[in-house]
Formats: C-alpha cells, sequence, structure tokens
C-alpha cells in the first residue's frame, strides 16, 4: 500500500545526476593530470591511487590512497588546477562527487567548520607558494597541526559524503519502511489515529530505527524527498481504512517548513491524495518555534489553513519555553515519555504532568500522552482526564498490513476496572 519516492526530489536534494555511478580505471590509467582543471572530487570505493607529481629527472610520488580515501577534493573547494595527477595502481573503482555537490557540502557545513576549511586552504595555498594548492595528499609538506585539522576536516566531510550517498541509495532501493504505532482513545478503548514512524529496513543490519539516519537526512537535505513519501504513505493508509474518524500523525522535521516550496508540495501531496485533510496531524518539535518563530508561523499557517491539524511533539523537553505556545495555531500537546514514565510514583512527575494537562485544556488543545509502558501509569493519567495515549502497552509501531482490523490487545477492564463501550472499529 505504501507510496513510491519521487525519484526526482531526492536527486535533487542530494545534487546527483541519474548517470552519476562508479567509475573503474584499470591499472595504469590516468584519473586526472596535473594541471587540469578541478572539476570533481572521488571516494575510492577499491583498488589504489598514485599520486604523483611531475619532476626533474622524473615524476616522483607524493602518497597512495586506498579504499574510503578522499581523491582530488582541493581543486573544486578552491576552483585551481590539480597541482599532482593521479594514477590507479591497480584496478581500481571510483565514486565522482561533482564540483557543486562539493560546493554545496561546504555551504551547508557548520558555520565553524566553513571557516576551519576556508583558513585551510588559505594555509595550504600559502605553503605551496601562491596558487599551487596540494591535492589533498602533499599532507606530509605541512606542519603537523594543519595535517590533523586537514585531516578531521576530511574525514568529517568525507562521512557526510558517505552518509548522504547511503540514504539516497537506501530510498532510491525503496528500503524505507512506515511502521504505525495506535494512539488509543481510553474512553472508548479504540485506536483513534496512528503515527507514522519511518524505519530503514537494512539489507544487513535489519530494521534501523529513525534515531540512526533521520539527522544525516536533515543535515542533506534528504529529509524532503523522505518526509514527502511519509505523508504520501500516510495518506494512502487513511485511504485503506474505511473508519473516517482516524487520523494519522506524521513526523516533520524543520526543514520541511523551512521554504514555502517545501510546505507546498506537502499540502499538494494531501490535496491529491483525496483525503480529508482534517485527518493529517503533522507533529513538530519546540526547536521548531523556538530557532525560527516567523518561519515556523509562516509554514503551520499554511499547513492550517489547508485543513491538517498540529502537535507539537515532546512537549515540555526542548527549550521549555511557554512564550510560544499562544503564537502558534497548534492544536494538540504530546506528552513526552520522561514524563509519563513512573507518573505514578513520584509526586513532582505528577505536578508536571497535572500543569501541562491544564495548560492544554485552558489552550483548548489536546493532549496525548506518549511511551505509556505501565498500567498504573495509564490509570494515573486517566485520572488526570488524558483519554488519548500512545505506548508499547497498547499498541507497538506496526506494518501498515497489520493495522486492518487492528484492537487493543489488553483488556480495559482489568486495566481500568471498566469495560469499554462499544464503538469504533478500524476496518
Ligand atoms: P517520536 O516522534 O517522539 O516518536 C515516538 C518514539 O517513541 C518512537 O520511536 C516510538 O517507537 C517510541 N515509543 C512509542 N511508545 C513507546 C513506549 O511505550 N516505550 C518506549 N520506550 N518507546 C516508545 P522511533 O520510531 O524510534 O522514532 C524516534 C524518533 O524519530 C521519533 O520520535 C521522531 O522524532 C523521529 N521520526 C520517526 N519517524 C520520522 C519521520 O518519518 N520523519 C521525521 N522527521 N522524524 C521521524
Ligand atoms: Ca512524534
Ligand atoms: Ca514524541
Amino acid at each position: 500500500m505504501q507510496s513510491d519516492i519521487d525519484l526526482g526530489s531526492v536527486l535533487e536534494a542530494c545534487n546527483l545526476s541519474e548517470s552519476q555511478d562508479t567509475v573503474t580505471y584499470v591499472a595504469g590509467s590516468v584519473i586526472f593530470r596535473e594541471g587540469d582543471r578541478g572539476d570533481c572530487a572521488y571516494i575510492i570505493e577499491s583498488g589504489e591511487v598514485r599520486i604523483v607529481r611531475d619532476g626533474e629527472p622524473e615524476p616522483y610520488e607524493l602518497a597512495r590512497l586506498g579504499p574510503g580515501d578522499l581523491l582530488g577534493e582541493m581543486a573544486p573547494v578552491d576552483d585551481q588546477r590539480r597541482s599532482a595527477s593521479a594514477v590507479a595502481a591497480a584496478e581500481t573503482r571510483l565514486t565522482p562527487i561533482p564540483r557543486q555537490s562539493i560546493e554545496a557540502l561546504v555551504d551547508e557545513a557548520d558555520p565553524m567548520l566553513r571557516l576551519l576549511v576556508r583558513l585551510l586552504m588559505h594555509r595550504l595555498r600559502e605553503q605551496a607558494g601562491g596558487g599551487k594548492v596540494g591535492e589533498g595528499t602533499v599532507d606530509g609538506d605541512q606542519p603537523s597541526d594543519v595535517r590533523a585539522a586537514l585531516h578531521s576536516v576530511r574525514e568529517q566531510a568525507l562521512e557526510r559524503v558517505r552518509a548522504r550517498r547511503e540514504i539516497s541509495d537506501a530510498l532510491l532501493r525503496r528500503e524505507l519502511v512506515l511502521h504505525f504505532q495506535p494512539i488509543v482513545d481510553i474512553d472508548r478503548w479504540e485506536p483513534r489515529g496512528f503515527e507514522a514512524l519511518v524505519r530503514w529496513a537494512h539489507p544487513e543490519r535489519g530494521l534501523v530505527s529513525p534515531g540512526g539516519f533521520i539527522e544525516s537526512a536533515e543535515k542533506s537535505g534528504l529529509i524532503n524527498p523522505i518526509g514527502q513519501w511519509c505523508v504520501r504513505s500516510a495518506c494512502e493508509l487513511l485511504q485503506a481504512l474505511a473508519a473516517s474518524a482516524t487520523f494519522v500523525s506524521v513526523n516533520v522535521s524543520p526543514e520541511q517548513l523551512r521554504t514555502l516550496d517545501a510546505v507546498e508540495r506537502l499540502v499538494g501531496i494531501v490535496h491529491d491524495s483525496g483525503v480529508d485533510p482534517s485527518r493529517v496531524k503533522i507533529e513538530i518539535t519546540e526547536h521548531l518555534l523556538v530557532d525560527n518563530p516567523d518561519v515556523a508561523v509562516r509554514g503551520l499557517k499554511r499547513v492550517k489553513d489547508a485543513g491538517m491539524t498540529v502537535a507539537i511533539d515532546d512537549f515540555g523537553t526542548g527549550y521549555s519555553s511557554l512564550s510560544y505556545l499562544h503564537r502558534f495555531p497548534l492544536d494538540t500537546l504530546k506528552l513526552d515519555r520522561s514524563f509519563v514514565d513512573g507518573l505514578s510514583e513520584s509526586e513532582q512527575r505528577f505536578a508536571v504532568v497535572e500543569a501541562i494537562v491544564r495548560l492544554g485544556e485552558r489552550l483548548s488543545m489536546d493532549v496525548v500522552a506518549e511511551g505509556i509502558e505501565r498500567v498504573e501509569d495509564l490509570r494515573t493519567l486517566e485520572s488526570l482526564g488524558v483519554s488519548m495515549v500512545q505506548g508499547y502497552l497498547l499498541g507497538r509501531p506496526m506494518p501498515a498490513e497489520r493495522l486492518r482490523g487492528w484492537t487493543v490487545k489488553l483488556d480495559r477492564a482489568s486495566a481500568l476496572g471498566r469495560a469499554a463501550p462499544r464503538g469504533l472499529h478500524v476496518a
């Protein structure tokens, strides 16, 4: 039932072209020559590369590089000509990284890292005698502090390039899957909604949780195609579930609301799916509201105008600033697991949860409590008037195929002391 990834968006986000693949060089062939323009860098996938410089009476070798090494990155960063030649020492497979991707990486980098890269380039240039910049393999000529800093910058850049490639490959191979966790209405003892949670079905590592790749996806811009695919798949799920009272919650990263274009794409996906937009809830975190309030207001207003609802996730764990609450069009507060866990045993925790629940009531917002694992905590939440809950006690995240006809396995009479009225059923 899950929809296809938008290939164009993935390639666009990665700054890749469909033809970008690995290139194989036979032993002895020249990868680039000293004096060439540097249009790309390379990652060595397998084989060995010799870096040589012209010299009298004959060329001399500067370095040998192997799998995992980055090659030829300096000239494209600095817009200089190659200061050495690279020759395949054995059959060698390389992944080219075009100049635009490198420029984008430097531009996106943490300001400190960006400064470090520029500074290193400057020092290297001076050292190489005004203009003759090494190809990253001439570290032997440099003082050890420059060498160490260069090594660290190179490692970080390489790590990012690798992560970006891994995730884009995962998207193109359709290895991402969505699981859905029930959000249960404890008055009726039935699911009222489902939260969509992404997983990576990795061929070797098994099911990878979002903690292992969402941050890289956010940094590389790939979160947009991933997020669009999540929303499209969530809408397809809603179409397939007959019960019109159910909603789907989708986690949305700040990046997905940053530009009007990205917001319009989300709105367009929901519109095109034909589902009632009020059945789609987007979950955002406090970071978005605090880091960039004006952008957040603009994005959220558009989402609300399109008929969707908005939840604030992990409420109270971020900056704990309440000042933003009245500024934003929010419908739901999601009470973080850290407050819920052990609620029944801690007076402090009880006081915090009670205050948040009352705050939600006063602001006419729904409260959903997450991460419920224990019956005692569920009872305490019920006594505080929380009626929407989510947690392993009631149901774990599961593939879409298992949702049809899903019912809460826990017995309500033994959990809360009362049987459930007959109500909604997820057909
Ligand atoms: P979240 O939005 O706070 O999601 C709730 C997390 O708590 C999920 O972890 C869920 O499996 C877990 N959980 C639910 N009930 C319980 C419980 O009773 N006990 C415990 N210990 N954990 C419980 P998951 O799936 O690993 O997701 C982690 C985070 O990754 C999410 O936190 C969300 O911030 C992010 N994420 C997941 N899917 C997406 C996505 O499609 N897009 C974006 N941008 N972020 C996502
Ligand atoms: Ca969430
Ligand atoms: Ca949460």
